[in-house]
């Protein structure tokens, strides 16, 4: 789920807050007992993570790739149309209804006031986000591709693969242009639409209407120019890229090149380590202390 999904879901667990948890259950394995009698104080993302807050602790819910939840309150249920899958990670039972959670990665914060710890200025979805200041990190990555970057938690947070692939096609930028040579107007208006985006994808998700909205991601034909969509793994984060070569202006030189999702998999399995630590450097900016985020 992407930053947007998050903001919603915050919005829909909004009946939870003020209420005692009766009981609980689920495969994590970091001592959810301890959630048993606890009283939720708060419910808020920050992007890609949904926090809740207890009195003394909260927990943080990253639901990576593929986690996603639902939610009864009064017998209703109040989010969306998310598939499932597995054993539930975790299921917190309420006076009022039931929140379900599965393959999502649970964290615990150790504060009272785990909003204190997040820098709300990276958050895409945030009454803070600060484009200035996004800029200036974007500009300290002058050799990776800008797809890449788009993916940065530090810098973007809550921005996943749909919102990548959307900005860059109506912003009209091929996927494996490098920092360096885009203009600081084009990064300002990639950056600005960044935002744009995120908050229209929150009012499409709202009606359902999202899917049928996108005009790049997944698609097969151009809505411009009716050219065929290539889809490409590439980058170092080897997440894939669908867009336009015409309207995207996508190099030549690029699309010669032999298709690289197998093989930028399997470089990315390769480097995994140094990635793994050059990427921890990074979160370091975006957040400020304990809680790291990620993709
Ligand atoms: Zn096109």
């Amino acid at each position: 789920m992407e930053g947007p999904s998050i903001h919603l879901a915050s919005e829909q667990l909004q009946p939870f807050v003020g209420v005692t948890i009766g009981s609980v259950s689920g495969n994590s394995k970091i001592g959810i007992e301890r959630l048993h009698g606890q009283t939720i104080k708060d419910i808020f993302a920050w992007g890609k993570h949904l926090v809740f807050q207890f009195e003394s602790f909260a927990l943080r819910v990253h639901f990576m790739l593929w986690g996603t939840f639902a939610a009864t309150v009064d017998g209703e249920s109040v989010t969306g149309d998310y598939r499932r899958s597995g054993p539930p990670r975790l299921v917190m039972n309420f006076p009022n209804g039931e929140i379900t959670i599965w393959s999502a990665s649970l964290r615990w914060i150790d504060v009272p006031d785990a909003r204190a710890e997040y820098d709300f200025s990276a958050d895409i979805m945030a009454d803070g986000w600060n484009p200035r200041a996004a800029l200036k990190k974007v500009h300290a990555f002058p050799h990776e591709e800008i797809a890449d970057v788009l993916l940065d938690q530090a810098i973007f947070a809550g921005v996943g693969n749909i919102i990548k692939n959307e900005v860059l096609f109506r912003t009209r930028t091929s996927p494996f242009l490098k920092v360096e040579k885009l203009s600081p107007k084009s990064l300002r208006a990639i950056i600005a639409d960044a935002q744009a985006f995120s908050h229209r994808f929150l009012e499409l998700r709202r009606v359902f209407a999202l899917r049928k909205n996108l005009e790049i991601y997944r698609k097969s034909l151009c809505p411009v120019c009716g050219g065929k969509v290539i889809r490409r793994n590439h980058g170092q984060r080897a997440r894939r890229s669908f867009f336009c070569p015409r309207c995207q202006k996508v190099a030549k030189s690029v699309l010669s090149a032999s298709p690289s999702g197998v093989r930028a998999r399997r470089a990315s399995a390769a480097s995994r380590p140094l990635r793994a630590s050059k990427a921890r450097g990074r979160r370091a900016v975006g957040l400020r202390s304990g809680t790291r985020g990620s993709s």
